[in-house]
Order: structure tokens, then C-alpha cells, then sequence
């Protein structure tokens, strides 16, 4: 594709620091919108420089206007940490975000893209999930300002699509992980490699015997950007992620053999509706764009560690 100019809302984020950085590397313009939420300059440090790169700071619940081809909607607290500090704030950053994201692609006619979740499954009774899965959620617990604000963004996709011909695209992401997550982020990838690398107890939630699916960010951005490529009359929602689900104790012992670590390991209680199981069924993004898993659990955590023992060095 020729060269665009490419709006990444949440760039400053840990997905959207990468996804701006491969943009940028492909040749596009990269306009990066973030209220540094959870979001930081350090993310994006080593892309200002680049002629072709502008960093906005902006919240989206509030109208923007802009001039560009695509807009990647990734704007939004991703770990339940931060979702759950300002519920409103959430279900405001999901809904009126996708609303200003959605006008503004209208008045372009430009594609935009939103970064949905398979939280939209909730606690799924149907294992594993297809994209024509309605999901088990429940619409008033602590996770529903995420999972029912982002329903509601993909309704809201779909309504623009429908009703004024927008050129949407819906990606459903399984917990995908990477270098550039923050160590306080309270995901349990990050939380577990922070933990082994100081030696500290590695907090298990429950028994551990609940299991995701856990996708280098590579992998993720490699799927969204097919996926934007895709025909105007294909919308998605499409799932990316990895196929190979891993129980929460087997993730604690990879990373602790994967670090060396002396780290015994504590449970502390399960978070109320913390979903069960999690795992993709990818048939349809194989189908439509060819696109497969590359990097498995054991590699992208290899590659992950080192950017956390930097970071500790350098903090320490
Ligand atoms: P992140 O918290 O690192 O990034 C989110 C970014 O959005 C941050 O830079 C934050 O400052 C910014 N932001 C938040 N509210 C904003 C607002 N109102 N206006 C402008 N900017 C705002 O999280 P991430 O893991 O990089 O997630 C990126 C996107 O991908 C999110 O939409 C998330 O829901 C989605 N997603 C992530 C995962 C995952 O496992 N990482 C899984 C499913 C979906
Ligand atoms: N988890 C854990 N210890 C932690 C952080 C999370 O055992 O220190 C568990 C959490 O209860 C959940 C799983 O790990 O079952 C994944 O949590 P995360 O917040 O990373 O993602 P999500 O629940 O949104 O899929």
C-alpha cells in the first residue's frame, strides 16, 4: 500500500508504541494521540526524531480533527488495574472515544480500526471462542466498564458501517504481551517477570489452574496490519491471537525457570469474574489473511525479559 498518514490514538501505549514504530518503518506518517493515561513519552522517546512521526496530547472522549488516511483505535486502559481505577472514565474512553473516532473517519472516509478484546467473551461458555460467539458477560461487575464499554465500541463499528458505509475494522486481541508493558501494570505477564527478577513471590490469583492464550505483540501487530489491508466490505470481527493456552501455575514456572529465579510463589484471592479459560479459535484470520502464529510463550518471554531487567537496573 502507498505510503498514508496513519492516526494511532493510545500510540504511547504499550501496543501502540510498537505498532507506531512498525508503521513508521513501513514508510507511513505516524500521528500518535495519547492522554499519557497509562500511556508514556518513554514508549515513544526513540520515535521522536523521525520526520514522519507527531505526538498529540489529546483525550479522546473529547472531538479531535485531523487530517489522515487510517486510524488504529487503541486508545483505552488495557490491564483491569487500570480499568478499574475510573470505571466511568473507561466506559467514556471506549464509547465516546468510538464515537469521535468513528465521525472522524466518516467526514475522512478514511479506514479505521478498533482494537476490541476477546473480553467481549466475558467468562465464555463455549471453549474454544469464534468470532460468532455472543459471550457470557455480565453487564454490572467490576470488569463490565471494559468488557461492556468495548461490546459497545463494536456496536457502534458496526451501526457506522451499516448506516453510513464507514470503513471499519474490528480486531477481538487475546492478552498479548511484550517489551514496553509498564512493571506496575498488575498484568500477570508483567507482574510475574517483575516478581522473579526481584526475587520476590509470584502472586497467583486462585488456585492458578485458569488458563489464556499469550501473544507476543509482534504477532499482533503482524495481524492487525493484514487486517486493515483486508477488502472494504470485510469488517471482522476477527480474533488474533495465540492457540496455545497456558494455566496461570505454568506460566509462573516458565517464568521463573526462564529467570533464573528463586521466587517461591503466594496466592492471593481470584478477582470477582475473573474469566476461566481463554483460547482463540484463529480459523478465520488464518482463512482471510493468512496469518499464523510465530512467536510461541517460551521465545517472546525471552525476548520480553530483558527489557524488565533494564528497566530494574536502571531504576535500581
Ligand atoms: P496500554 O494501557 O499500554 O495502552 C493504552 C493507551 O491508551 C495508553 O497510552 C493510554 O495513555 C491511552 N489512553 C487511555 N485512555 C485514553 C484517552 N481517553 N484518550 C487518549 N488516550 C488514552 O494498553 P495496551 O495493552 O497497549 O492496549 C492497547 C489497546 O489494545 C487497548 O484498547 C486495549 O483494550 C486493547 N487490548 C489489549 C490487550 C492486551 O493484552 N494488551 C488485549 C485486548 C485488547
Ligand atoms: N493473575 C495472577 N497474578 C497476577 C496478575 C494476574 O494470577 O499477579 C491472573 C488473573 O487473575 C487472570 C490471569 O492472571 O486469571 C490474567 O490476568 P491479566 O490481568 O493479565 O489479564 P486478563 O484477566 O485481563 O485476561
Amino acid at each position: 500500500m502507498a505510503n498514508q498518514r496513519i492516526l494511532v490514538t493510545g500510540g504511547a501505549g504499550f501496543i501502540g508504541s510498537h505498532l507506531c514504530e512498525r508503521l513508521l518503518n513501513e514508510g507511513h506518517e505516524v500521528l500518535c494521540l495519547d492522554n499519557f493515561f497509562t500511556g508514556s513519552k518513554e514508549n515513544i522517546r526513540h520515535l521522536m526524531d523521525n520526520r514522519r512521526f507527531e505526538l498529540i496530547r489529546h483525550d479522546i472522549t473529547r472531538e479531535v480533527f485531523l487530517e489522515v488516511d487510517q486510524i488504529y483505535n487503541l486508545a483505552c486502559p488495557a490491564s483491569p488495574v487500570h480499568y478499574q481505577y475510573n470505571p466511568i472514565k473507561t466506559v467514556k474512553t471506549s464509547v465516546m472515544g468510538a464515537i469521535n473516532m468513528l465521525g472522524m473517519a466518516k467526514r475522512l472516509q478514511a479506514r479505521i480500526l478498533q482494537a476490541s478484546t476477546s473480553e467481549v467473551y466475558g467468562d465464555p461458555k463455549i471453549h474454544p471462542q469464534k468470532e460468532d460467539y455472543w459471550g457470557h458477560v455480565n453487564p454490572i461487575g467490576k470488569r463490565s466498564c471494559y468488557d461492556e464499554g468495548k461490546r459497545c465500541a463494536e456496536t457502534l463499528f458496526m451501526d457506522y458501517y451499516n448506516q453510513n458505509k464507514v470503513r471499519i475494522k474490528i480486531v477481538r486481541i487475546f492478552n498479548t504481551y511484550g517489551p514496553r508493558m509498564q512493571p506496575d501494570d498488575g498484568r500477570v505477564v508483567s507482574n510475574f517477570i517483575v516478581q522473579a527478577l526481584q526475587n520476590k513471590p509470584l502472586t497467583i490469583y486462585g488456585d492458578g489452574s485458569q488458563s489464556r492464550s499469550f501473544q507476543y505483540v509482534d504477532d499482533l501487530l503482524e495481524g492487525m496490519i493484514r487486517f486493515m489491508a483486508t477488502a472494504e466490505n470485510i469488517t471482522g470481527p476477527v480474533n488474533i491471537g495465540n492457540e496455545n493456552e497456558f494455566s496461570i501455575i505454568e506460566l509462573a514456572r516458565l517464568v521463573r525457570e526462564l529467570t533464573g529465579s528463586s521466587s517461591g510463589i503466594t496466592h492471593l484471592p481470584l478477582p470477582e469474574n475473573d474469566p476461566v479459560k481463554r483460547r482463540p479459535d484463529i480459523s478465520y484470520a488464518r482463512e482471510l489473511i493468512g496469518w499464523e502464529t510465530r512467536v510461541q510463550l517460551r521465545e517472546g518471554l525471552e525476548k520480553t525479559i530483558p527489557y524488565f531487567e533494564q528497566l530494574l537496573r536502571k531504576s535500581s
